[in-house]
């Protein structure tokens, strides 16, 4: 089988003129971008606020290996499948943030016959999204330091400023930094720090708004940091929220790319789904539901974190209804929940497999309580064996649950046909809208702790001492009433990434508070979650290349 990119790089694509007459897209309703990519207008959703929605399917899965076990993947090949079958469907997928393709992953564009196109635009710099964040985020940083340098009319507490300037890379040596060195001339001295752009709150606030007007209301809702008295400072004391959505107004329109399969797919925004609510932007997500009769879209890592902050974050501010969920499962990322470690896992283990099935009956039990109708993925693997596939096949008919084995990455579309007539199946008959595992006017402890134990099954949370001073201070705001935001490993259902399966009887240990008042929810930092990440070892860029032809080489 070839590599991701040398499929990538055989496909034919269509102009993108091609793709957007597909959707009946008029000339106004996009700019391109190139010849394969384009920008979507502003006024386009506006446009078809009147129409009725199409069905949306959200493509969430079990707590993942390093690499991933294909969410992205199986979310575009469903929608290719669905294609194949007659159907109207179009794909929404996150942009890919250069932290992991560095890193970890070296591509997260989908994978084999099932990709977004081109990718090695979309890996990279892409139409300039993310990029625009940085941007926008840094530009709020220095306007902050300016204030402060020009004589600190808002009296902001230098200590006590909670914007960080980001990058998108991994770079552990700029976790915390020292700034305004030099002397009078070079600012005031402070601590700083960088964070993931992807973790940005404009990236949260980018994904979260419905149009540019509600994004300059977001933007002026962020709290910086605090005065020497304790009142949050916002962007809207610093009058900067005008500044910043023009610096995003392009970056707020959605991006229309294809599939290896020429299948339409809008990619936009790519918030992390640990530190950050891990989906794609609503107007995306919106719009997409607009021009087609089925969304495939996707919500980042397990179900714990993704599909938990999709349905209580993303949802609620979207009034987005989900007719159905699929979980995608893997043969590995259940043998190492049953305790093989990651180099064994391509040898067949019927009993690991068994061991490990706990950790996908967990999701399921998690998406049955959101009252979304599901069905089980298996993204098969080379390595994988006919025994093993058919022990989940077989485990998930036992128990009732549709099953559908997908061969998307080797086969495209076809592969997943099976799958799309189980979940078309599931979207059509079902009317009704998911049931949120909390409610909003709940105390924020009682929120995190609805989390903790419904979808992760702890038996209870703790809040460090510094977490119980923020919370008091937090509910004197008056930010009681908004959703948390939880972050945590995505290895494990609990917050140590070291305990597989399904744990039992753990305390989850909320170390600290954030304050997102513009994205609309209080982030809770559970464990050793990073919001700047580290490179490892062998970073995937070792692999990375340009050919004498100029084409890009190792992105997986
Ligand atoms: P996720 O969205 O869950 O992070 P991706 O869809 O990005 O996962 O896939 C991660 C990596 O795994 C990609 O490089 C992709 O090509 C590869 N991959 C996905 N599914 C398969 C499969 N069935 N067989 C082999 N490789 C796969």
């Amino acid at each position: 089988m070839n590599k991701d990119i040398e499929i990538a790089q055989q496909t034919t694509l269509e102009p993108i003129h091609n793709i957007a007459e597909q959707l009946h897209l008029t000339r106004e309703d996009w700019e391109p971008y190139g010849q394969t990519k384009a920008k979507l207008s502003e006024q386009l959703f506006e446009k078809l606020k009147h129409k009725k929605s199409g069905k949306i399917i959200l493509v969430t899965s079990i707590n993942p290996t390093p690499a991933g076990e294909g969410k992205s993947t199986v979310t575009v090949g469903l929608g290719q499948a669905l294609n194949q079958i007659g159907k109207k469907a179009i794909i929404a997928l996150r942009e890919p943030s250069l932290g992991p393709v560095m890193g970890l992953k070296g591509g997260a564009a989908g994978g084999g016959y099932s990709q977004v196109l081109p990718m090695e635009d979309i890996n990279l710099h892409f139409t300039g999204d993310i990029h625009a964040i940085t941007t926008a985020n840094n530009a709020l940083a220095a306007f902050i330091d300016n204030h402060i340098h020009r004589g600190n009319t808002l009296q902001i507490d230098a200590r006590r400023i909670e914007w960080k300037r980001v990058l998108d890379i991994n770079d552990r040596a700029l976790r915390q930094t020292i700034i305004g060195l030099g002397g009078p001339k070079q600012g005031v001295p402070r601590e700083d720090g960088f964070t993931i752009t992807v973790a940005s709150e404009i990236m949260a606030v980018l994904c979260l708004a419905t149009d540019l007007q509600d994004l300059k209301q977001k933007l002026a809702a962020i709290v910086v940091g605090y005065t020497f008295d304790n009142q949050p400072v916002t962007v809207g004391d610093l009058k900067v929220e005008g500044a910043l959505t023009l610096l995003l107004k392009d970056a707020m329109k959605p991006n229309l790319v294809q599939t290896t399969e020429n299948t339409p797919a809008i990619i936009h925004g790519g918030p992390f789904a640990n530190i950050a609510h891990g989906c794609n932007s609503i107007i995306a997500t919106k719009t997409a539901a607009k021009l087609a009769d089925y969304t495939v879209t996707e919500a980042g890592f397990g179900a714990d974190l993704g599909a938990e902050k999709y349905f209580h974050i993303k949802s609620r501010a979207g009034n987005i209804q989900t007719s159905a969920v699929v979980i995608v499962a893997t043969v590995r990322a259940l043998k190492m929940h049953g305790g093989i470690a990651k180099d064994k896992l391509a040898t067949e283990n019927i009993a690991a497999l068994e061991a490990g099935m706990d950790n996908l009956q967990k999701h399921i039990e998690t998406i049955q309580a959101f009252h979304v109708p599901f069905v089980v993925a298996i993204n098969q693997f080379p390595t994988d064996t006919e025994q093993e596939t058919t022990f989940i096949q077989e485990w998930c008919q036992e128990r009732g649950y549709e099953v559908a084995l997908t061969t998307v990455w080797a086969d495209g579309g076809k592969g997943g046909i099976d799958l799309a007539e189980k979940i078309i199946a599931k979207a059509d008959g079902f009317n009704s809208t998911y049931q949120p595992l909390y409610d909003l006017d709940e105390p924020l402890t009682e929120k995190m702790r609805k989390v903790a134990q419904k979808v992760y099954g702890a038996h209870d949370i703790e809040l460090t001492k510094s977490a119980q001073e923020q919370l008091r201070f937090f509910e004197e705001q008056g930010w009681s009433n908004l959703p948390v935001c939880m972050a945590k490993t995505q290895y494990s259902l609990s917050d140590n990434p070291a305990l597989l399966g399904r744990p039992t009887g753990f305390t989850i240990t909320i170390r600290e508070l954030r304050a997102s008042i513009g994205a609309g929810f209080i982030v809770a930092l559970t464990g050793d979650v990073l919001t700047m990440p580290g490179l490892p070892a062998k970073p995937a860029a070792l692999q990375m290349d340009v050919g004498e032809d100029g084409k890009a080489k190792g992105l997986f």
